[in-house]
């Protein structure tokens, strides 16, 4: 089948709003995203144990309505927001142990999004809800379609285990927001990892994005700003009160998605397919292929020796470098000099199968990018 041609649309969707532990209402939020952030789509995404049926419908009439006014595309989503708590990520850090080797199962946090205008919200305190099996069964039941996406999953907080991983429909991970980014460890090369107040690293073990990607979990990539400042798109604080929540924090993220039209379906659908990538706030332009299969593929290539990579940016500052990640290291590192950087370099593969890759690109102001991983079985 010829694949139709694709455009680059920008977005950001995890926001809340007053509706549960943010400010604004959801139409404030998506405005501003929208007008000031100069975005192209949006979602509001609020706690769902803060919502019920009138909440709900507050945010199903408001993403609708800046839906439909064109121009701009919103998503209907909620997040499912599990507790683990300081009671676990204490001995956690203290001891190193990993999510799994703790009693207390780590579901953390996900964000849930419809395709369509229809579905309900769950919260993990609804008995019918409480784990993401449950979460997975209701979802199911409805008969509409739904993507969901795990978002800082190497907080010390509220940590991912990814054991609960379900292929089925998590589909993408938040690799970065203001919380700091989960790609990998700061000891592996993450310039900004997630913090506590006082600058302090906890990090949970085993619950990084390249963790998940090397057991498998085959997750594209977006980033988002996890903001409930009313500045929906690009919060400029995490909370109403800064302290309660033990920042510090780093600016917002976004994504960028190749869709072929600015339509809630074709956004969705894009998401769906992976074909994304996420930065730390830039309009960082990053394309990223594999003998001409983008982002978020996965192909089959037994038997060959060598494959053609693609790396083509267009920075917003001068790009320092495009680092090729390899099944979680670094297999090559390319420099430039300029924000139009554009590489197509011959290399060699390794025998062991299934092998990822993806790109991180760095600018020279400290802005980062993230490719979606391609696959090769
Ligand atoms: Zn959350
Ligand atoms: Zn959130």
């Amino acid at each position: 089948m010829e694949k139709k041609s694709s455009s680059l649309f920008w977005g950001e969707i995890h926001i809340h709003s007053n509706l549960s532990d943010g400010r604004g209402s959801p139409k404030q939020n998506l405005k501003h995203a929208r007008d000031v952030v100069d975005l192209d789509f949006a979602a509001i995404t609020d706690h769902a144990e803060d919502l019920n049926q009138e909440k709900w419908k507050v945010t199903k009439d408001s993403t609708e309505y800046l839906n439909r006014l064109g121009n701009f595309v919103t998503l209907l989503g909620f997040e499912w927001t599990h507790p683990s708590g300081k009671e676990v990520w204490e001995p956690l850090v203290r001891e190193g142990l990993s999510p799994s080797e703790l009693d207390f199962p780590l579901y953390g946090h996900r964000n849930v999004y419809y395709k369509g205008r229809n579905g309900e919200y769950f919260a993990w305190n609804d008995p019918e809800s409480d784990t993401p099996d449950k979460l997975w069964d209701k979802l199911r039941e409805q008969g509409t379609r739904f993507l969901a996406i795990p978002h800082h999953p190497a907080s010390y907080v509220f940590p991912v285990d990814w054991e609960y991983f379900n292929p089925e429909f998590e589909r993408l991970v938040e690799i970065y927001s203001i919380w700091g980014s989960s790609e990998c460890p700061a000891s592996q090369d993450n310039d900004r990892p997630i913090l506590r107040g006082g600058g302090e690293i906890p990090e949970s073990r085993g619950s990084h994005v390249r963790d998940a990607l090397s057991r498998g979990c085959r997750v594209g990539i977006i980033a988002g700003s996890d903001g409930h400042d009313g500045h929906g798109g690009r919060t400029r604080h995490h909370i109403q009160n800064l302290t309660e929540h033990e920042g510090p924090f780093y600016p917002s993220g976004i994504t960028g998605v190749y869709a072929e039209e600015l339509t809630r379906e074709a956004i969705w659908e894009a998401l769906w397919n992976r074909s994304c990538f996420g930065t730390t706030g830039g309009k960082i332009k990053v394309k990223f292929s594999l003998d001409g299969h983008g982002m978020g593929s996965e192909i089959n290539q037994l038997n060959v020796p060598n494959v053609n990579v693609g790396v083509e940016v267009y920075g917003t500052a001068d790009v320092r470098k495009a680092e090729l990640i390899e099944n979680g290291s670094i297999r090559k590192i390319l420099k430039g000099n300029s924000p139009e950087f554009k590489r197509d370099i011959e290399m060699s593969l390794p025998e062991e199968r299934p092998l990822y890759y993806y790109v991180r690109i760095s600018q020279v102001d400290g802005e980062l990018a993230w490719s979606s991983p391609i696959w090769i079985d």
